[in-house]
């Protein structure tokens, strides 16, 4: 997974005067902040740095405008979750791989439970589609988020 994001970047970024991380596209380069250092977690690390590299694509992948309902509506979300790194944005792909750490490593429980936690608030505040949503969450989660009161089909 590493080498993908490599293979996306020219460069990274330690940046203090960032206020978040981003992806500085025109020159490739990933810009990482105070905060993401502070995730106790390699895996939460991992995971921003897959969302930023995924901005880093041909064409430029960028965020669209929030419809998730309590969100606001900043251009900060993607339109759906998907199952494929190529047609995912860059939550939809974070999401997918902290998906695999929470169910599939062998990372410590800590890092899985985190994990899991991160690809809950990403579907519940980035992702607009909230019926597919559901059916991601259903799959990797066994539970949904949207609709907490239905059983997963
Ligand atoms: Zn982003």
């Amino acid at each position: 997974m590493l080498r993908w994001v490599g293979r996306r970047m020219k460069g990274l970024e330690y940046d203090l005067n960032a206020s978040y991380a981003y992806a500085d596209q025109a020159k490739g380069v990933l810009h990482l902040t105070k905060a993401d250092f502070k995730l106790e977690l390699g895996a939460d690390l991992a995971g921003q740095l897959i969302h930023e590299a995924r901005h880093l694509g041909i064409p430029a992948y960028g965020h669209v405008p929030c419809t998730v309902p309590g969100v606001g509506s900043d251009p900060s979300c993607d339109p759906t979750i998907a199952e494929d790194f190529d047609g995912g944005g860059s939550h939809a792909i974070a999401a997918l791989w902290l998906s695999w750490i929470a169910n599939r490593s062998e990372w410590p429980y800590s890092a899985r439970k985190s994990a899991e936690k991160t690809v809950e608030w990403v579907l519940k505040n980035r992702i607009n589609d909230t019926y597919n949503a559901d059916r991601f969450a259903c799959r990797y989660l066994g539970r949904n988020v949207w609709n907490t009161r239905a059983a997963c089909r």
